[in-house]
């Protein structure tokens, strides 16, 4: 089918969804879909407008079918299911660098020269934004670049992030892509490698406390939630598990005085450790202790002070 669309609001500055789904609907199904130009002759054309005090196309259409739709011809269906899901088509609005849908339908409010309420009744949830979001790559690595530009400037004293201190730049990213289905997916990672006197080796990885588990830095991998623990660990803990059970003195052997400390630590938690319970013990003190790691590589804390911190550096992208 030959398909031409009209955005009877006449692209003013507000992209039309419903076209956009109509579009896409029918290029998958091996339609042509352009924008009526007033020339050729169409199948079909489509019109949406969405504002009542839109003027309507007051020129001939030579289509054999036409279809109006929207609010601005007090049209207040929606489009058939298969169309509605399908996602927009962008390529019409070249000039569109965001992704648009509805997170949710329908409005709380009833401000009485308003038709949401009316037609849509009232709000709930329509998409997340995972389904939301643009299947192209060029743009989210353009929104990824500038993310990356903003941090490796950005200061913010009160949260201990500073870009710089005697002119050696700290900030990056590590991002982390991934395509799920036909949409590409990008992990940033805001890091931060400055020191002080208490935290030589750095203020955003793992303390000193936790070097007896893991003192290496934070990769991808484990960003991503499976820990990555060193290899010496597997004979380590084979040794540790036995000088529990026989009730060694941690403190005095070479190799495990360093888990001392924290063996003294987890042990009151437990009423019996024996042979029986000691592997699953140590693995899930393990778990925490990686726990506590990421908490330490995290420039931003999991707290009511982190994620305001972290909505400051939103706020300036
Ligand atoms: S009723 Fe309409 S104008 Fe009022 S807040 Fe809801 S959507 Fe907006």
């Amino acid at each position: 089918m030959n398909i031409g669309l009209i955005d009877v609001d006449g692209h003013s500055g507000f992209p039309n969804l419903a076209l956009m789904r109509l579009s896409a609907w029918h290029k998958n199904r091996g339609d042509v879909v352009e924008w009526w130009n007033g020339f050729c002759h169409y199948d079909r054309v489509y019109m949406s407008k969405v504002f009542t005090f839109t003027p309507d196309v007051d020129t001939v259409i030579d289509a054999d079918e036409i279809i109006r739709g929207g609010t601005g011809y007090k049209n207040y269906g929606s489009l058939p299911d298969k169309i509605e899901r399908a996602s927009p088509d962008y390529s019409i609005y070249p000039g569109v660098d965001y992704a648009i849908g509805f997170l949710t339908r329908g409005c709380i409010r009833r401000c009485p020269w308003c038709i949401v309420p009316q037609k849509e009744g009232q709000i709930r949830p329509a998409a997340t934004w995972e389904e939301i979001k643009r299947p192209d790559s060029d743009r989210i690595i353009a929104l990824a670049d500038r993310i990356l530009e903003k941090w490796r400037g950005y200061t913010d004293e009160s949260a201990f992030v500073y870009a710089y201190t005697d002119g050696e730049p700290h900030n990056t990213i590590t991002p982390i892509a991934r395509k799920r289905g036909e949409n590409f997916e990008l992990d940033l990672v805001l890091r931060n490698n400055i020191t002080t006197p208490e935290h030589p080796l750095g203020v955003y990885h793992p303390h000193a406390k936790l070097h007896h588990i893991k003192k290496e830095n934070i990769g991808l991998i484990e960003v991503m939630g499976l820990a990555v623990l060193p290899a010496r660990l597997k004979e380590e803990m084979a040794q540790l598990k036995e000088a529990i059970l026989t009730g060694a003195r941690l403190r005095e052997d070479e190799v495990l005085a360093k888990h001392a400390d924290w063996v003294d630590e987890f042990r009151p938690k437990y009423d019996q450790i024996d042979s029986s319970n000691i592997d699953g013990i140590i693995e899930n003190e393990i778990g925490l202790v990686f726990m506590e790691v990421l908490e330490d590589a995290g420039v931003y804390k999991r707290t009511a002070e982190g994620q305001a911190a972290f909505d400051r550096f939103i706020g300036c992208i």
